[in-house]
């Protein structure tokens, strides 16, 4: 059998009440896939600089890239005014681990009246986000200050990106032939590579031109179809026609605002999941933030947790343990007699985490 070493990093307010539901899910899977796991405790966010003076302690980071096969992040509150020494920990952990692809399905289950199964993959260490910005300071007679930000794209990692775009189209699709066909709503895989090339013809034109290389690669270009859109475009055939889209790569900042974009087509942050993915790591993080509306009440929404520990496991190879977690989620969801308050219900977190677990 084989052992996975899990980091769990609850980070603050309802991260805490929702990463326990991800490590019970992973306990919980069937003995027959043959998976062990290990867990380690680690700290990170708000809460921990405001003990420790280190949003992501040095331990945080040695433990996950000495001892861990994946990890699970929940979420971090950010001060509202800029406090001196703080700074993100889940964008200082992608920098660190090199996660450069962060991965978001979005997708409704079958009863949904607006069939959407769609995943948006970010560009997650260039552009606009290696914030190298300065304010250059003028008289008035001049103009006045003025800010300037460096928005830097490279080939390589444009090339990456796609590439791991390519890949998840491939993997989407076999899992389609393999399952039931009436239950997909793409009769065929498709990437869409999004960019603004006709305005910023050098940076996004090298996003653009490098993804199309990268997808042009025979195993690519034999079985799935390229499209290209224009980010502002984009955004409206997102919002009329969500149906449409299956694999969407973008960089960093565009992939950022059309990936919280699409989370809104599925009616709760709290069914959302995501992945940060290097080269043999994964860290699976729900989309939303520390809710500090609905902390401590017991009602936080789980599943865009356990989506994201299923999430992790396809990234670390375990298709069919991430399928499993898959299939518990959505039978809670189209039976909808278990849902927490986001969704419309009354149900508490622990009552739908012990649902999805005797559906598992
Ligand atoms: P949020 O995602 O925390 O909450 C937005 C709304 O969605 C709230 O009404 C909340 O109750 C609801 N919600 C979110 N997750 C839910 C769940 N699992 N179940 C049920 N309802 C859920 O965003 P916010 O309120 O803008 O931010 C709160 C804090 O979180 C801020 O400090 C912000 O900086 C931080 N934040 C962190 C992350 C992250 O860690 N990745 C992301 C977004 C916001
Ligand atoms: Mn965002």
């Amino acid at each position: 059998s084989r052992v996975l070493r899990i980091g769990l990093i609850p980070g603050d307010g309802i991260g805490r009440e929702v990463i326990p539901a991800g490590r019970r899910i992973l306990e919980a899977l069937p003995s027959s896939l043959g998976l062990k796991f290990e867990f380690s405790d680690l700290h990170a966010g708000f809460e921990t600089f405001e003990k420790t003076g280190a949003a992501l302690p040095d331990r945080t980071v040695e433990v996950l890239r000495n001892e861990c096969d994946g990890a699970l992040f929940g979420a971090v509150s950010s001060p509202t005014k800029a406090v001196k020494g703080y700074s993100s920990p889940i964008v200082a952990l992608r920098k660190k681990l090199d996660l450069y692809a962060n991965v978001r399905p979005v997708k409704t289950v079958r009863t949904a009246a607006k069939p959407i199964d769609m995943v948006i993959v970010r560009e997650n260490t260039e552009d606009l986000y290696v914030k190298e910005e300065r304010t250059i300071e003028r008289p008035d007679s001049e103009g006045g200050k003025y800010a300037e930000a460096i928005k830097r794209i490279s080939e390589r990692a444009s090339s990456r990106i796609a590439t791991m775009a390519g890949e998840i189209a491939l993997r989407r699709q076999k899992i389609r032939d393999s399952s039931s066909s009436s239950s997909s709503i793409h009769s065929h895989p498709l990437v869409t590579i999004t960019h603004k090339s006709n305005v910023l013809s050098q940076t996004d034109g090298l996003f653009r031109t490098a993804s199309r290389a990268a997808l042009s690669a025979p195993r690519f270009a034999s079985a799935l179809t390229i499209e290209e859109q224009i980010v502002d475009s984009m955004v409206y055939k997102l919002f009329r026609q969500p149906e449409a889209y299956d694999v969407i790569v973008a960089p960093n900042l565009y992939g950022d605002i059309l990936s919280d974009g699409a989370a809104a087509l599925v009616g709760s942050l709290g069914l959302v999941p995501s992945a940060n993915v290097g080269e043999g790591f994964a860290i699976g993080e729900p989309c939303h933030g520390s809710a500090p509306d609905i902390e401590g009440k017991g009602i936080a929404n789980p599943i865009a947790t356990l989506r994201s520990t299923a999430l992790m496991l396809e990234f670390l190879n375990e298709e069919d343990a991430a399928a499993k977690i898959y299939a518990a989620i959505d039978a809670n969801l189209e039976e909808g007699k278990l849902l927490t308050p986001d969704l419309g219900g009354k149900a508490t977190t622990e009552e739908v985490v012990q649902d999805i677990l005797k559906k598992l």
